[in-house]
């Protein structure tokens, strides 16, 4: 479960940057195709003025991909296991208090935990298990 969780988490980072830089890419290897596979007959029927559709609707959908990862998709999200943010880009968790300041403050991690840079707010790691205690000698014979 936790392993699907975390391809979901993954695949959520990445695909809206491959959202906006699909269409370019796509565009741009089709223009430089060779002309043999253009069919330039079919081509040269098409009125000027639906080239001119065409060319605005592939605008509109780049320029729409481009803000939806500009200003819709999210920057972090907030993990409630931890209690802090997720920075999904790089992966590292930011400050809740120092969030609601409006800093975001990246944390150090530890295997027991996180504690924020600026604050020193200290979340404990739920996954964490504390190793068994040595066994006592208590008598050397
Ligand atoms: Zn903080």
């Amino acid at each position: 479960m936790q392993f699907w969780k975390r391809v979901k988490e993954e695949a959520q980072k990445h695909l809206a940057t491959w959202l906006a830089a699909l269409p370019p890419i796509l565009l741009s290897m089709l223009a430089a195709l060779p002309e043999k596979y253009f069919p330039l007959e079919t081509i040269a029927q098409i009125e000027p003025v639906q080239w001119l559709r065409t060319v605005l609707l592939l605008l509109a959908i780049c320029t729409a991909a481009i803000a939806y990862v500009v200003y819709v998709h999210p920057k972090k999200k907030f993990i409630s296991r931890v209690g802090a943010y997720l920075e999904l880009k790089s992966g590292i968790y930011l400050c809740t208090k120092c969030a609601a300041e409006e800093k975001n403050s990246p944390m150090l991690e530890t295997e027991q935990g996180w504690r924020c840079k600026t604050c020193w707010l200290w979340y404990a790691n739920p996954d964490y298990k504390k190793p068994p205690e040595p066994r006592r000698i208590d008598s050397i014979e």
